[in-house]
């Protein structure tokens, strides 16, 4: 397959060129391919980017299917652009052992759309009592650990997860949030609670477990990584640590960059997500901290719910948004056209950062490298229309919001896997 005139994301410049695709790989970028006669695809006007990656997502198979499954949610990750995703282990069972690992694995290549590489918990049953079989999940296809959705909260345990797993070569993925300061909230606590009656979950919450899973790596001389940071002094904390040397590496959501817990005085229970959305201040920081790096990584943390989870009033609604479909147009629109990111920081922090901090195939455009391409559109504007999702989770807070970034191919290993 040829790819045609498509402006072309390089690692450090966008330049117009064909690309040669043999194999599943590219095999040529040049300025000018002879037709081969194979299949080709007119990119003009389009963006060439390296396939997008979301280590962060929730695809709830096994066990809450009613909610997304594998097939659901890698036709959504497909559309919203991603040729990658790293899915978290709350499902039911918990993915804490090589048999629920192998079964995502095999589900997902069953489907064939993206690559979906399982994240196995760090402690069984994410109970945080017991160590999961870090090196049993990992030969089973386990690309790192989390208990994401809770809080390891003894530091010996995550302190032993983190030996560990440097031990087997994969990387603790931390969901910091401290239970006893969240003590019920269920947003932000600022003006916006106050104004909306709703008990606030304070930045502490998040920041003391950020700052001790730091202190854990750097005592060990581990890397760590720091999941959907939300907080202007996490993302410091992140910024001091790593200018210290410490191995932390770090994601954040289009929902932290792009609006402020204003939105919750709607009472929209599909804005209530974990850790919370923040304020202006914490807006700024992580636009700042993704510009500067501090922020390696944007994530969806897309966690799809029945309408039953959500309609219902705030204060029991779950937590989580489904964002997988919005979130390159979100990352387009207040990241790209503010001129807050280039768009060779775009592709680092949408696909090359990811696949360095995981150690995933992909992630550049280069000859030799994986043909895992996304081809967008980046001045067609649509509108937010959850009900028009393909995920079965339709718990956006954003419907009705124009962004700029439209995908038209998601190609995997060559094979186109969705066209517009
Ligand atoms: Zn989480």
């Amino acid at each position: 397959m040829i790819i045609r005139n498509g402006k072309v994301v390089l690692k450090n410049s966008v330049e117009q060129k064909d690309i040669l695709i043999a194999n599943g790989k590219i095999a040529k970028i040049a300025d000018s391919i002879p037709a081969n006669g194979d299949k080709e695809i007119d990119a003009k006007g389009l963006y060439v980017f390296p396939g997008l990656i979301d280590m962060h997502v929730h695809l709830r198979d096994p066990g809450y299917e009613y909610k997304e499954d594998i097939e659901s949610g890698s036709k959504a990750a497909v559309k919203g652009g991603f040729t990658q995703i790293c899915c978290m282990p709350n499902t039911a069972p918990i993915m804490d052992n090589k048999v629920v690992v192998s079964y995502v694995k095999h589900r997902a290549q069953e489907v064939g759309l993206c690559k979906v590489h399982p994240i196995g918990a760090i402690t069984k049953g994410e109970k945080g009592e017991q160590l999961a079989d870090i090196g049993e999940m990992k030969k089973a296809g386990a690309v790192a650990i989390s208990d994401d959705g809770v809080s390891v909260k003894s530091s010996r345990l995550m302190r032993l997860a983190m030996e560990y797993a440097s031990g087997f070569g994969v990387k603790c993925l931390c969901h910091c949030e401290d239970k006893e300061l969240v003590d019920g909230g269920v947003c932000n606590e600022g003006l916006s609670s106050t104004i909306a009656g709703l008990k606030g979950i304070p930045r502490a919450a998040e920041d003391i477990c950020i700052a001790r899973d730091i202190a854990l790596a750097e005592s060990l001389d581990v890397p760590v990584h720091i999941c959907h940071v939300s907080t202007h002094s996490g993302v410091r904390l992140i910024r001091d640590a790593k200018r210290a040397g410490v191995k932390v590496t770090a994601e954040t959501c289009p929902h932290y960059f792009a609006v402020t817990d204003e939105i919750i005085t709607s009472f929209d229970t599909n804005t209530k997500v974990n850790p919370p959305i923040r304020e202006e201040i914490d807006k700024q920081a992580i636009l700042q901290g993704l510009k500067d790096g501090t922020l390696d990584c944007i994530v969806t943390d897309h966690a799809p719910h029945h309408i039953n989870d959500k309609n219902v009033e705030y204060n029991q609604a779950a937590f989580g948004i489904s964002g997988i479909e919005t979130s390159f147009g979100f990352a387009v629109t207040y990241l790209y056209k503010t001129g807050v990111l280039s768009l060779n920081e775009l592709a680092d922090r949408m696909s090359y950062a990811p696949a360095k901090i995981l150690g995933l195939d992909g992630g550049e455009i280069k000859e030799g490298g994986v043909a895992d391409l996304t081809l967008a559109d980046l001045d067609e504007k649509w509108v937010v229309d959850p009900a028009n999702f393909i995920s079965k989770g339709k718990n956006n807070p954003f419907k009705g919001m124009e962004l700029s970034g439209v995908v038209k191919y998601t190609l995997v290993d060559g094979d186109v896997k969705y066209e517009a």
